[in-house]
């Protein structure tokens, strides 16, 4: 018998299940609002035009060639990364204690991430939310980490943030014990912490020592202005925190199979920096031996031209903003409806997605009677919604609660 014989079928992964059977739907209409992606109005994928010119630029650059990048990546690019997420002014930067290496997109800085803190720190204790971004768990389950949990969050009936439960749970974590936050647009709630709630927040993580790592999907995606989604983590900056920041550029660039992303690391000093750098390395050259260039040099050359860096940030305007009004919409449509329940969560929430609050039966009922394709925790993608269908998802919304 082959020697495969034993080996025994997983689970399929619910996104891209869920995906597949859209596709798979011969029925019409039809909505896909599960996979983690944006949408322009007329339901297509987006290449922000700014991305798209540039591509052209460098694939016609005749001193741009196919040798290895360094094992942490391109250095302008990592530099640049670093400066959108801590400010260009970040005491962190100006003193030289913070920098960047690339990674393959936002779970390749997470998986790095993981592998430094388990392997150089011997951490074994990670808190993320309930609920969080399901990969979070895999990473640092497959990195070793033997102690995983999660710190309570989301409050389903009232619909909004249990902040005195977050608090009440990171207050029982021991100290070192590493601590996954959400810089913005938490996935999957769409429910971010106010500027006051993050202050008590961090004076617990803080006055238990426990090391935060922040995980920034979405920057410049959620509220349009990058400063502003990269609050949270310049604040713990200014603060003093050590920190690592988990970069992905798969939703603000559009860039999603490109796999760019940065791990930020932010020490007390830059004397740490060489060693951590080194080791870092290490770590690399034994996973991947070193980062794809395409769409790293893409990000670099946009940030670092600032005129391109202007209409990039035209472009996320327009994503986020997009987002905001079908918010909007979404909410009145149930609200004119009389759908049992109130909606003013949809408003309040912030980002890709949205936690509708629909139990497993109502979705099981949007799936099967009106292909509307979305988790079973009730998460939807905002993005997969347009004019064209949010009437019919309403409705069946609608009739899926009553
Ligand atoms: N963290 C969160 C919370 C996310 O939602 C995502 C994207 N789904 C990622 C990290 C990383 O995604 P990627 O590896 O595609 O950059």
């Amino acid at each position: 018998s082959s020697i495969y014989a034993d080996v025994q079928q997983g689970p399929a992964i619910e996104v891209f299940a869920l995906t597949q059977a859209f596709r798979d739907d011969v029925n019409t209409p039809k909505v896909n609002l599960s996979v983690g992606a944006y949408r322009t109005d007329e339901g297509q994928p987006w290449v922000l035009p700014v991305v798209r010119k540039t591509e052209v630029s460098i694939a016609t650059d005749e001193t741009i060639n196919h040798e290895y990048l360094p094992v942490t990546g391109l250095d302008t690019f990592t530099r640049a990364a670093t400066e959108l997420v801590l400010g260009a002014d970040s005491i962190a930067i100006k003193e030289k204690r913070a920098f960047g290496v690339q990674t393959i997109s936002g779970t390749g800085a997470l998986r790095v991430a993981a592998e430094f803190l388990f392997r150089q720190l011997k951490r074994n204790t990670v808190y993320y939310s309930n609920p969080t971004w399901e990969n979070h768990h895999k990473i640092f389950a497959d990195t070793g980490f033997t102690s995983l949990n999660s710190y309570r969050y989301w409050d389903q009936n009232k619909r909004q943030l249990d902040l005195e439960g977050m608090l009440a749970d990171l207050d029982k974590a021991p100290a070192g014990a590493v601590i996954i936050l959400h810089a913005c647009a938490h996935n999957p709630t769409g429910m971010d912490p106010t500027q006051d709630q993050w202050k008590k927040i961090a004076d617990l993580i803080e006055r238990k020592q426990l090391f935060p790592l922040f995980d920034s999907a979405y920057q410049g995606f959620a509220s349009g202005d990058p400063d502003l989604d990269a609050w949270a983590i310049r604040y713990f900056v200014d603060r003093g925190f050590e920190l690592f920041v988990c970069q992905s550029f798969a939703k603000n660039f559009g860039l999603y199979c490109e796999r760019v992303g940065n791990l930020t690391i932010v020490q007390r000093s830059g004397a740490t920096r060489d060693p951590i750098h080194s080791q870092i390395t290490l770590l690399i050259r034994g996973l991947y031996s070193n980062p794809p260039a395409y769409g790293a040099r893409i990000v670099s050359k946009v940030l670092n031209t600032p005129a391109l860096r202007q209409e990039w940030m035209d472009c996320i305007k327009g994503m986020s903003s997009r987002i905001r009004e079908m918010r909007k919409l979404l909410r009145e449509k149930l609200v004119e409806l009389g759908t049992p329940g109130n909606w003013d969560h949809i408003v309040n929430q912030i980002g890709m997605f949205s936690y509708t609050g629909l139990n497993e039966k109502q979705v099981a009922v949007l799936i099967k009677e009106y292909h509307i394709y979305l988790l079973k925790t009730g998460r939807i993608n905002m993005c997969g919604l347009n004019t064209g269908n949010i009437e019919y998802v309403a409705k069946a919304i609608h009739a899926a609660v009553t």
